[in-house]
């Protein structure tokens, strides 16, 4: 008897994003798949983080959208190359995307290349995209209940940020939740508590991504 099996789409989409890994590994270049849903601040973290990489470490960035240049616009000029990624109706980064915009990128002169994923906290965490580290927001006025209601999107993280907690005296905001929920999911990452308004946990960000930094 014969047995058809389909292979699965993940396994296609896995070898695209090992090629990616490859890739970035023989440029030594660290990548970090940015993660979140819509609004959390993603663009506005590396909108700071270009230019406090600086001339130290420089870093381009793949900013994957439904629509729309916007986020590109906000990231140009800070000194690191960027390609917009419109995904059209496509609510996640593929590694074929991702593989399309490393062909955009001289990507031996880089230290860290950041790919802003689209903004969505489901199926963003189901591909890897040939990243090597996963970089997780998580904003305060979403809510407190997140962590425990999209585990899979935190299980992964290696380094969560706790953003807009400028924001946490006007919201009824409990953070020991957030806390207790990652202790049962995520004991691994570290969780900094993040606002681009006050500046608070910047520096502990940067310092996290420096420990990332390739030896070249
Ligand atoms: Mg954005
Ligand atoms: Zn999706």
């Amino acid at each position: 008897m014969k047995i058809n099996v389909i292979k699965s789409v993940m396994e296609a989409s896995d070898a695209v994003a090992a090629e990616n890994r490859k890739r970035l590994d023989a440029a030594g270049v660290v990548s970090i798949n940015v993660m979140s849903a819509p609004g959390s601040g993603k663009t506005t973290l590396l909108a700071k983080t270009i230019p406090a990489l600086g001339a130290e470490m420089s870093c381009a960035v793949l900013v994957g959208d439904l629509q729309t240049t916007r986020d590109a616009e906000r990231l140009g000029g800070l000194g690191a190359a960027v390609t917009q990624i419109n995904t059209g109706k496509g609510c996640h980064l593929s590694p074929t995307e991702v593989a399309r915009g490393l062909d955009s990128l001289q990507l031996d002169e880089l230290a860290f290349l950041f790919i802003e994923n689209v903004g969505n906290m489901v199926c963003p965490a189901a591909f890897d995209l040939g990243e090597h580290r996963r970089a997780v927001l998580l904003s305060t006025p979403e809510g407190d209940d997140k962590v425990a209601k999209y585990p899979t999107l935190f299980q992964s993280a290696d380094v969560i940020l706790l953003a807009k907690v400028d924001l946490i005296e006007v919201l009824d905001y409990d953070g020991q939740r957030i806390r207790d929920d990652l202790a049962r999911i995520n004991t691994r990452a570290p969780l900094i508590e993040f606002s681009a308004v006050s500046g608070v946990g910047f520096d502990q960000w940067m310092d996290w991504l420096r420990d990332q930094r390739p030896t070249k």
